[in-house]
């Protein structure tokens, strides 16, 4: 391990916030292949999507202001901007908020990958006993006999909460038996939200890396099983890349201009990598090297960054840390390694932050602009902080030769939409 990584694993062991650059980024251009990966897996995901917007906009009434398709909006918010700077630290450039929280059935990021994960199942078992066709709209996936066929099969995933929240609403909705296996952080209102639903809860007093364990050897003993593996889904991955095709439309429509000297800086909050790494893979496809991705993670428990570092599906409870934090939605003790190979050429470095600074941002976030986020939503100001504020991130601007003024800044606001309000108000209070 070389001088700098070193030192960044000696800050992860001792519990400190760190900042890591990362040396195997290498050049991606727009629409370049990432292993195996590229354009055509996003873009099959999207017209996935595209092609369930009629049966959302008629089964989930809350899509239809954009007529069946799952996104959110970007936001500027200024008032964060200026309260930082009235802090000392000086944001140059723009500052945006993209409002996934708000994003319709799952209230988080998780909206996108978990829901086209289900679809892509249930389309294959519908196609395969010749109940629709291939090319058509899915509609007809509420029909009698196709909610019949997926009544005989069971759909499964692991959660800390909020991925099961965004598969269990839909598979349940389309009728298949669901089972989520949830962590011990996994909050008591969404347990109790998805159990509304029809959905088994089980319930384990363990972490989420070891959830996923005993949730695959479940489904694994029962043929009529699928286990959505956060660890290892190509389907999540995509689904969630969709985002960066729909960001792209909007920064267009918004008027941004976005090219290598006014680039985009992406701070995205991390937990397994699903997720962020989607996305930043989705950005690299529309934006090559106009973009900058940055992951988040917290404190106790920065098992991608770990990876990266060593190179292995490397666990922070190894490390000394307890892998515990008030971002449950992050609160992960293993990377996904399917992500984190994926990451090695792509991302542009992490940044890690304490559960302290976390409340602090939800705070911020909260008088300044009137917006609610969840903790783990709220890590991506760590980001945007750092870049200004260390060393690393001003190196980075000027090897890059990117002049901060021109720079749009996209906060990626995971999660929070469908946290209760007495749940809020007692996030709101809580100190460290
Ligand atoms: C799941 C989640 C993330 C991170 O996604 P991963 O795929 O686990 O990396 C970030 N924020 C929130 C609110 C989440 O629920």
């Amino acid at each position: 391990m070389e001088k700098a990584a070193q030192e960044v694993l000696e800050e992860i062991r001792a519990g400190k916030e760190t900042v890591w650059i990362n040396p195997a980024q290498q050049v991606v251009n727009e629409r370049e292949k990432v292993g195996k990966y590229g354009f055509i897996h996003m873009k099959a995901a999207q017209t996935r999507l595209m092609r369930f917007m009629p049966y959302f906009e008629k089964y989930f009434p809350e899509t239809a202001q954009r007529k069946g398709i799952i996104e959110s909006d970007l936001k500027r918010i200024s008032n964060v901007q200026n309260r930082l700077k009235g802090q000392g630290v000086s944001v140059e450039g723009t500052v945006y908020l993209k409002a996934d929280h708000e994003l319709p059935i799952a209230g988080s990021v998780k909206a996108r990958g978990g829901i086209h994960a289900v679809l892509r199942y249930a389309e294959a078992l519908a196609l395969e006993q010749g109940l629709i066709e291939p090319t058509e709209t899915r509609e007809h996936m509420a029909a009698p006999k196709v909610r019949e066929l997926f009544g005989t099969h069971t759909i499964q995933v692991a959660t800390t909460g909020n991925l099961g929240i965004s598969v269990g609403t839909v598979a349940a909705r389309l009728g298949f038996r669901v089972i989520v296996h949830m962590s011990k952080d996994a909050s008591e209102w969404k347990k109790q939200l998805l159990r509304k639903k029809g959905v088994i809860v089980k319930e384990y007093g363990t972490d989420y890396s070891q959830a996923i364990v005993r949730g695959r050897e479940e489904a694994a003993q029962d043929p009529n099983s699928y286990f959505i593996d956060d660890e290892d889904s190509l389907d999540l991955f995509m689904g969630y890349a969709t985002a960066a095709m729909r960001l792209k439309v909007q920064l267009y429509k918004a008027g941004i201009e976005v090219d290598e000297q006014h680039p985009l800086f992406v701070y995205l909050p991390c937990g397994v990598g699903g997720a962020p790494g989607g996305i930043t893979f989705g950005l690299k496809q529309m934006f090559g090297e106009a973009v900058h991705c940055f992951f988040v993670e917290p404190t106790q428990a920065p098992c991608m960054l770990l990876g990266m570092l060593k190179n292995e599906k490397a666990s922070v409870l190894e490390e000394g840390l307890s892998g515990v934090t008030i971002a449950d939605g992050l609160a992960v003790q293993r990377p996904s390694m399917l992500v984190k190979e994926m990451m090695d050429p792509l991302l542009a470095g992490e940044y890690t932050v304490s559960d302290g600074h976390l409340l602090e941002y939800m705070k911020m976030i909260h008088a300044q602009e009137g917006i609610f986020l969840e903790p783990s939503a709220c890590a991506g100001l760590q980001g945007l902080i750092g870049l200004h504020q260390t060393k690393a991130g001003q190196d980075y601007l000027k090897e890059k030769k990117i002049d901060p003024a021109n720079v749009t800044h996209i906060i990626w606001a995971t999660g929070g939409g469908l946290v209760p309000e007495e749940e809020r108000q007692r996030l709101l209070k809580k100190t460290v």
